[in-house]
């Protein structure tokens, strides 16, 4: 008897059919009193060996359905080690097809990243010296909203802002932040040591933990896009923002990115502030430096493909990178990681994964190094 279930953390499907397993019907749950839909994550069980093709029925309808071309979705029997399986678009339905070698497996849009394991990262991050976690608040649904601050001195030089996950399904920004945060406290990366004796960082790894545990792509608990609400957060509907963007207020910031994951594009790239109002030569030389430097440092980040340029003073200021371009005059950028593969690097065993992100999260330490 074939089951599948979604009540966990990230969970996310409503079943419509499971009698039979080469005909099994599901769809796609909206995000929390929002419109946006595109993650997916459930188990299913008492299939082993049994060829079983599921269908999500509402797929055609969902945020951005470039993302379904060409993509394979993720599965895995432990949780842990995440892999591909044969998928395909039929421009209605997102077809899964696979035999599971075990009684269990789970399916999900990209390799999640649970509250647990958030907590492990930022209590593990804590036992550094060099680090500080710190309570902004409690978000929507009262879970606890943390910060870590890293830094070897006393009288930092700079403040750099790294924040993740504003878009809760997008879980390979936070992938990412693991493995930065591990490189920026392994005390035998000479760079990273460098990098704490004359900066501060301040990281904030989930910016999103209620949508991230309720199964959302891009919402938070009150159907807020946290990452369109910078100009006027409010402690109702976006405390998440509200919270950073006060804290930004104090500390000041002189480098920030934001990191997220693009349900189209199969690359790495950043996108820019070209379009803040006050947009100087000097930030767009620090881009193009930061660019550049990552380009040299990783095969896995290019910038050929990515989003089209904002025309001058056309930015939209809601969004992070943008209102703090705008507003501390400092180099601000968004980082984009596909869902489906490096086609700079494709893997097609695994695609883009947790591993890769990871690896890309410590390697953008020598780029802020250099920059
Ligand atoms: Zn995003």
């Amino acid at each position: 008897m074939v089951h599948i279930g979604s009540n966990f953390d990230s969970g996310n499907i409503e079943v419509v059919k499971q009698d039979n397993p080469q005909d099994i019907q599901l769809n796609i749950v909206r995000d929390s009193q929002a419109e946006f839909f595109q993650w997916f994550h459930f188990r299913l069980q008492g299939a082993q060996g049994v060829p079983c093709k599921m269908r999500l029925l509402n797929a055609g309808e969902s945020s951005y359905t470039e993302g379904w071309q060409d993509y394979q979705a993720c599965a895995s029997y432990d949780g842990k080690d995440w892999f591909r399986v044969k998928t395909a678009y039929d421009g209605k339905a997102l077809i899964i097809e696979h035999q599971p070698e075990y009684d269990s497996v789970f399916y999900a849009y990209f390799a999640p990243y649970s509250f647990e394991r958030h907590l492990d990262l930022v209590n593990t991050a804590q036992l550094s010296p060099i680090c500080k976690l710190h309570l902004l608040g409690q978000t929507v649904e009262g879970r606890d909203f943390n910060l870590l601050e890293i830094s070897a001195t006393a009288t930092p030089e700079k403040n750099i802002w790294i924040i993740a996950r504003q878009h809760p399904g997008e879980t390979m920004a936070e992938w990412y932040m693991e493995g930065l945060i591990k490189s920026l406290l392994d005390s035998n990366n000479s760079v990273a040591r460098a990098l704490v004796k004359q900066a501060r960082f301040f990281l904030v790894p989930n910016m999103n933990p209620d949508g991230a545990a309720k199964g959302n792509l891009r919402a938070n608990a009150a159907g807020a896009n946290l990452n369109r609400e910078w100009m006027e957060p409010s402690l109702e509907r976006s405390p998440e923002v509200y919270y950073v963007r006060e804290k930004m207020r104090e500390t000041g910031v002189d480098m920030f990115l934001d990191i997220h994951g693009d349900e189209a594009i199969p690359y790495n790239f950043a996108a820019g502030g070209e379009g803040v109002p006050s947009y100087t030569e000097k930030m767009a030389e620090l881009e193009h430096l930061f660019i550049q430097k990552y380009v040299e440092i990783t095969p896995d980040f290019q910038d050929t493909h990515g989003y089209p340029k904002d025309e001058p003073g056309e930015a939209n200021l809601t969004v992070a990178s943008n209102y703090v371009a705008e507003h501390f005059q400092c180099l601000a950028l968004t980082i984009e990681q596909p869902f489906k593969d490096d086609l700079s690097n494709p893997d097609p065993q695994k695609g883009w994964s947790p591993e890769r992100a990871q690896k890309l999260g410590a390697d953008v330490l020598p780029v802020i190094y250099a920059v």
